[in-house]
């Protein structure tokens, strides 16, 4: 295994460690500064906030059509949020997860989804488990309603979860009855593409999606540099570091997201290990994927948090394609090398170490 630090660690301990207790809700933030150029006549960018797919959302659009751009993204969010939402009666999922078994037929788009899905369940050995929602609504993830759910009944129910048991009939889904679909692993990161696309066809040249902290770009800021995305610490809510992306995602998975604590005193977070039906315990505290594609980040995201470090850096060797960020429960930062220059650390964190993962 091949890593090289280049910060060095002094004090970075005690730093993180009094910060532990403080949890927080978005994995990262952006740096909208500058906006030099004038794309279309528009120098300031235009900017909305809106709830949707159980999250908030803000799109930053430079240029001419920018207002109505935006406009037009929204509505196609929702129109996705429609068809896959779990709780929504009329949804696509709903239906399928409500069919006792008979087939449903479903949009081409939700097809196209939980083809995905379904595809990088098999790369990732099944890490990314789109059938796992039995076993997060007892966990009351879906609900609110959290509790610890006893051994035999998290047992009784992973025979419920099984990604290899979807079957496909013409341009219906067949799931077995008990089985039920979670898309939320990948929904969003496959929206962001879908509102890039759309934001391309209007021909908006620069754009930040910030998808309840998914972020995906269009293009470079309108000067021309990078976007400034930055890390949120996992552990406090500061600003851990900053990556610079140009027409590519970052999309963070971690527990501390969404998590609850049992009457143990334990923390239990959103995110399931399918091998156990348990929340994730592995030692890693978020998982930070940079590549082109919404979808692919979401989807690794999700699963290479499931991983854990040692099975995420083996994963990476063996398919690139991507780069990641991990951040560990106890002190530790590993990079790709492929985004190592152009992650810095924030000047309160410069003493941590950064471990850099080769090839
Ligand atoms: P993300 O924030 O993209 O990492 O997705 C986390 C969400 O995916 C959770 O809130 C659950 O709805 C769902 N989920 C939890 N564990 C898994 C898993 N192992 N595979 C697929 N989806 C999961
Ligand atoms: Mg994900």
């Amino acid at each position: 295994m091949k890593r090289k630090a280049f910060h060095n660690a002094a004090g970075y301990k005690r730093v993180l460690w009094g910060l532990q207790a403080v949890f927080i809700a978005l994995p990262a933030v952006l740096f909208l500064t500058g906006c030099a150029g004038n794309p279309g006549g528009r120098t300031e960018p235009y900017s909305e906030t809106f709830f949707a797919m159980d999250t908030y959302m803000t799109f930053t659009i430079y240029g001419a059509k920018a207002e109505d751009s935006l406009k037009q993204a929204e509505d196609r969010i929702r129109e996705l949020e429609g068809l896959w939402s779990v709780t929504d009666t009329k949804s696509d999922i709903y239906a399928v997860n409500h069919s006792g078994g008979k087939p449903v037929a479903v949009d081409g788009e939700t097809e196209e989804l939980l083809s995905f899905a379904l595809e990088m369940a098999e790369e990732t050995g099944g890490a990314l488990e789109p059938t796992i929602y039995p076993v997060l609504a007892a966990w009351g993830f879906t609900t609110g309603e959290n509790r610890v759910p006893d051994r035999e009944e998290i047992e009784e129910l992973l025979n419920r979860v099984d990604y290899t048991g979807v079957r496909w009939d013409g341009g219906s889904i067949v799931l077995e009855e008990g089985s039920m679909l979670d898309l939320g692993a990948v929904g969003k990161g496959y929206a962001g593409d879908q509102v890039i696309q759309l934001l391309k066809e209007n021909g908006v040249t620069s754009a930040l999606l910030d998808i309840g902290g998914n972020i995906q770009a269009v293009g470079a800021k309108p000067d021309g540099s990078s976007w400034r995305v930055g890390l949120k610490d996992p552990f406090s809510g500061g600003v851990l570091g900053v990556i610079q992306v140009a027409d590519e995602a970052v999309v963070t998975s971690g527990s501390y997201e969404r998590y609850f604590t049992g009457k143990d005193g334990k923390r239990y977070g959103h995110i399931i290990d399918p091998a156990t039906g348990y929340p994730v315990d592995n030692g890693l505290a978020s998982v930070s994927v940079i590549a082109s594609e919404g979808k692919l980040c979401d989807a690794l995201s999700t699963a290479l948090f499931v991983m854990g470090l040692e099975d995420a850096e083996r994963y990476w060797r063996q398919n690139q394609g991507f780069d990641m960020i991990l951040v560990t429960v106890d002190e530790g930062i590993f990079v790709t090398e492929g985004v190592k220059d152009r992650f810095s650390l924030q000047s309160e964190y410069q003493d941590m170490t950064v471990n850099v993962i080769e090839k």
